[in-house]
């Protein structure tokens, strides 16, 4: 949903025929695992991923990101900042040149294939892989690892190495919402990984606040920072989790500047980092948008905060998420009650 370049896994349940972009010659697709190619996801300019038609084998897909890597570089404009992403090429072009331009930089033929005819991997369980669950190989499991906003010490990364290395494949994964799966444990070894990653400081189980906050570098380490995104998130989580229990997950994207490298506008909260005045003072604070998502919720939030002070803003999403719960149709989300409401309702109903 939110990359320039996008390859998703899609299955052919049955033998079909694809068409060449090559040369329009019919392509048999055996059964199996495919992926479908999508293309100009750029969140931070509120635009989510597009289909593009096209389905590779899992074994293509390096080739194609390097093949439509190589046409943005020789026809992109890398020269300004706001323009330097394949949404503006392919603006300028349309979807069918781009993908005849890359066409001619690979051996094999790019293959059109209707998306209605794949069978769709099933919709991802929010929060969903935090914990232990098994996997299809038998009497193998993976542990979903809650790595507080994505920071590790070299200490800790070390000593999760060496849990994959003893105990899993040796593989470990990262994740989007910047969490880590550790893969193949066997189930004999589930209780004893989960206690060593304790001890590491790391959780195996979160909250449905906790489960999934996310922040960009901040201004510890990124020039164009507004805001100490990662410390202000590990205290706003805090706030929250202490003060609040909800019955479903929500997401919250704390980006420090418009890059919008933590993705604000797919969060259910998003948290753009601004610079504020208060009292004659600059400070640091956030424009806050509700109401994004990705997947089966896919959605760009709506700003309905504009420069809150991060003094006030623990307060602000507490009010939100209490007011949320008391108004709520039964069952409804965080997401489907913020996406039914206009900006100035929320404003008032949070307001008070
Ligand atoms: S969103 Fe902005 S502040 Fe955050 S890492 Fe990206 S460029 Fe830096």
């Amino acid at each position: 949903d939110t990359n320039d370049i996008g390859f998703m896994a899609v299955k052919l349940a049955t033998e079909a025929a694809g068409e060449s972009l090559k040369d329009g010659a019919a392509v048999s697709l055996a059964p199996g695992i495919y992926f479908r190619v999508e293309l100009c996801g750029i969140t931070g300019h509120k635009q989510l991923a597009a289909d593009s038609g096209i389905v590779i084998k899992p074994s293509e897909a390096v080739a194609v990101g390097a093949a439509m890597v190589r046409v943005f570089n020789e026809h992109g404009d890398r020269t300004d900042r706001k323009k330097a992403r394949l949404k503006y090429l392919i603006d300028k072009w349309g979807v069918e040149k781009f993908l005849a331009e890359a066409q001619k930089k690979l051996a094999f033929p790019l293959v059109k294939f209707p998306l209605a005819q794949c069978v769709k991997r099933p919709a991802s369980i929010k929060h969903g892989h935090v914990g232990v669950y098994r996997q299809s190989q038998p009497g193998k499991n993976y542990i979903g690892v809650v790595i507080p906003v994505g920071v590790m010490s070299t200490k800790q990364m070390r000593r999760v190495a060496d849990l994959a290395q003893n105990y899993g494949s040796g593989n470990l994964r990262l994740t989007p919402w910047q969490n880590l799966l550790l893969p193949d444990v066997p189930d004999g070894f589930v209780e004893t990984v989960k206690r060593q990653l304790v001890r590491i400081g790391f959780y195996h189980e979160a909250t449905n606040i906790l489960g999934g906050l996310v922040a960009c570098t901040g201004n510890t380490g990124c020039k164009w920072a507004a805001t100490d995104t990662k410390g202000q998130a590990v205290a706003l989580g805090a706030h929250l989790n202490q003060r609040l229990r909800l019955d479903h997950p929500i997401n919250i994207h704390l980006t420090g500047c418009p890059n919008s490298c933590a993705q604000h506008y797919v969060g259910d909260i998003g948290l753009q980092g601004v610079k504020v005045n208060v009292g004659g003072e600059s400070v640091e604070g956030y424009n806050v948008v509700f109401g994004g998502g990705v997947g089966a919720e896919a959605g760009i939030g709506k700003q309905v905060f504009t420069g809150i002070s991060f003094d006030e803003l623990p307060t602000l999403l507490e009010r939100v998420l209490k007011t949320y719960l008391a108004q709520r149709a039964p069952h409804e989300t965080f997401a489907a009650f913020t996406r039914r409401h206009e900006v100035k309702q929320l404003q008032e109903m949070f307001s008070q």
